[in-house]
């Protein structure tokens, strides 16, 4: 509660920790300061996370992955996915910290089959599946003769085709789903 008295503003509130009313005299009462995010646009583009129109980070589902993105591995809590207060805060932290745990708990991570690989023979290592890939699933690697191809890390991949699709060399396929299985479906469909 705010009053005007002689002697000042008098706020009087009760505070949660000591569990009785308090009274303060204030000079400025600020209600709600702003909260605004940095410029996230090099951690966006780094951990290839999405931000919001505001520029906070934002979740895979609001309401069944809110602490994980869409880049498996990768997990938010905080202001760095808008503004709340302390205990919401903590809670969500809690859940990220609860989320990575399950995955560094397994000794191993079952993947799914449709996983794109990488043709080394056929890759002129142009790069251009590294920058489609949305899961960072695809980067280029140079072995030990220093030749440089595309890998794939099957574990980050999420089968969605965007590389194969890319490729101008045909170097990068899905398993289930490559160049060719599909061509032979539109055949026999045209047929
Ligand atoms: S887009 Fe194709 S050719 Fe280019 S790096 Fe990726 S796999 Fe290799
Ligand atoms: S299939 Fe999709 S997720 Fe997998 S490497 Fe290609 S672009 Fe990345």
């Amino acid at each position: 509660m705010v009053q005007e008295t002689p002697a000042g503003t008098k706020v009087t509130f009760v505070d949660h920790v000591l569990n009785r009313p308090v009274e303060i005299y204030a000079d400025i009462i600020g209600l709600a300061s702003a909260v605004v995010p940095n410029d996230n646009t090099a951690l966006s583009k780094l951990f290839k996370v999405p931000v919001n129109a505001e520029g906070f980070f934002l979740e895979a589902h609001l309401k069944l992955r809110p602490v994980d993105f869409g880049t498996d591995g990768v997990f938010m809590c905080g202001l760095a996915h808008g503004p709340k207060n302390l205990e919401e805060n903590i809670a969500q932290a809690k859940a990220a910290a609860g989320r990575a745990a399950t995955a560094l708990a397994k000794e191993n991570i079952q993947t799914d089959g449709k996983a794109a690989f990488v043709n080394k023979r056929k890759c002129v290592a142009c790069g251009v599946c590294v920058e489609v890939c949305p899961a960072k699933a695809a980067t280029l690697v140079t072995d030990e003769r220093g030749n440089t191809a595309a890998d794939v890390n099957p574990a980050l991949c999420k089968g969605c085709g965007a590389c194969s699709s890319s490729c101008r060399s045909g170097a990068i396929n899905v398993k289930g789903c490559s160049n060719e299985q599909i061509m032979a479906m539109v055949q026999v469909v045209s047929w």
